[in-house]
């Protein structure tokens, strides 16, 4: 053994041997360890190799709750009441059946971290990234970290795959928010705000997204659907202009800050030669192309996978959805690219419709027939007639990852 070039003299480089590695100890990472662990004495040697040093409330993550959404142990709040507004239009929707809910990524990583510490066939290697990209060797998976050499006969790589780029995505969801703390009441925790439009500007669907955890405290944030994904510092002006909205003459303090950029329709994720090595992820096609939402879809590829592997089997990528789903969500992305003044109008008219349980299973990857029906009739046909050859036909050059530049 040679010594490990990152700590001289501490301890010999490693050559280990697992079953399975996970590169990536983020939402998908430690939702298919924790399926994994779950089967005891039967689960796989596995190993997860995170490259950060401590997780941290980095994000949180909400869905609609119709009693069989995954971790529901973990929800710190859920809403009975969601608005959507633009201008004086405002519109208020009944959910108190499927609740609007929020995991904070906090409970999550404590979870998982506490659960696969207790699991000796699973071992979380924080602190250790990976360098450069795995090789296959003698049949087993190599793979190289700061510490020395993985090896693994599975290889599950859930890490971010590529930079957020114009033209990766058909839209970009980017958005940056705070969590406040205020010193008077200023919010309803019983009502989330999911759209509250500004006015569009440079081609942009800018909206505040607010989830109020108690009269006092709300998740802000500012969300922009654009060709171009965003960073902080372009979405930090609009942000603070949205707070001193909401909060009045009131002080508050920042509790912490949260960004992301979600991709919104990419190319499909194709199986590479070798079946025991995948990608998956939000990046690898964990999200639903209309709205970027990722965290119960990943929850069920995370259960599917970790049958398949032990059983023994390759491990799965995400599922592609189902064909109407999918010309659905490119239909309404290229409307919503090409008419982005009218976002608001549309929707405002999808959460209208006569039952709202109806978008809320279309969005929730659970949708029956009539649902695709009512969503259909609810929008005006002529402002997708035109977009439809390009969302069902995209040229060859668009289906290689060129969703427009
Ligand atoms: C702020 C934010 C809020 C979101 N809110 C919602 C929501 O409300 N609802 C919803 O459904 N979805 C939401 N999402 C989308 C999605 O659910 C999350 O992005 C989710 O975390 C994606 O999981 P993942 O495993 O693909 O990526 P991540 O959770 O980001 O995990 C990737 C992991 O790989 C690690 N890594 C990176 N490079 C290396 C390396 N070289 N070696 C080892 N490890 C490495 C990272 O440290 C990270 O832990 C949100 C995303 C963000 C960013």
């Amino acid at each position: 053994m040679v010594p490990c070039s990152a700590c001289p003299g501490l301890k010999p480089a490693m050559q280990t041997e697992s079953d399975i590695l996970i590169l990536g100890g983020g939402c998908a990472g430690l939702s298919l360890a924790l399926r994994l662990a779950a089967n005891g004495s039967n689960c796989p040697s596995t190993i997860i190799l995170e490259s950060r040093s401590h997780y941290s409330n980095d994000r949180t993550w909400c869905f609609w709750d119709d009693g069989s959404a995954h971790l529901r142990e973990l929800v710190q709040h859920r809403w009975p009441m969601v608005t959507l507004a633009h201008g004086e239009h405002r519109i208020s929707v009944d959910c108190h059946t499927i609740p609007y809910a929020m995991i904070p990524a906090e409970n999550f990583y404590a979870h998982a971290s506490v659960t696969l510490a207790e699991t000796a066939r699973v071992t979380l290697a924080m602190n250790e990234p990976v360098i450069g990209e795995p090789r296959k060797e003698g049949g087993l998976w190599r793979v190289e970290t700061r510490c020395g050499s993985r090896w693994a006969k599975r290889l599950i790589d859930a890490r971010p795959q590529r930079m957020p780029e114009r033209g990766a995505a058909v839209l970009w969801q980017s958005f940056y928010g705070h969590e406040i703390h205020c010193d008077a009441d200023c919010f309803d925790p019983g009502v989330a705000r999911l759209m509250d439009f500004s006015p569009s500007k440079n081609r942009r669907i800018a909206f505040l997204y607010m989830l109020p955890i108690s009269p006092r405290r709300a998740l802000v944030e500012v969300t922009v659907l654009a060709p171009d994904p965003l960073g902080p510092e372009d979405l930090a002006e609009e942000l603070a202009a949205f707070i001193r909205q909401q909060v009045g003459e009131s002080s508050h303090a920042v509790l912490r800050a949260e960004h992301g950029v979600l991709p919104m329709g990419q190319a499909a994720f194709d199986r590479g030669a070798d079946v025991s090595h995948v990608r998956v992820g939000v990046a690898a096609g964990g999200a639903r192309a209309a709205s970027g939402f990722a965290f119960q879809r990943i929850q069920r590829w995370a259960n599917a996978c970790a049958t398949e592997l032990i059983a023994g089997q390759p491990p799965l990528l995400h599922p592609s959805d189902p064909w109407i789903t999918r010309a659905m969500d490119a239909l309404f992305l290229r409307v919503l690219r090409a008419h982005p003044k009218r976002a608001p109008e549309l929707f405002l008219a999808l959460f209208a419709i006569q039952d709202p349980r109806r978008i809320i299973r279309f969005m929730s990857d659970h949708a029956v027939m009539a649902d695709y029906a009512a969503i259909i009739l609810a929008l005006p046909p002529w402002l997708f007639l035109g977009e439809i050859p390009q969302a069902l036909w995209p040229r060859p050059s668009l289906r290689k990852g060129d969703l427009g530049k």
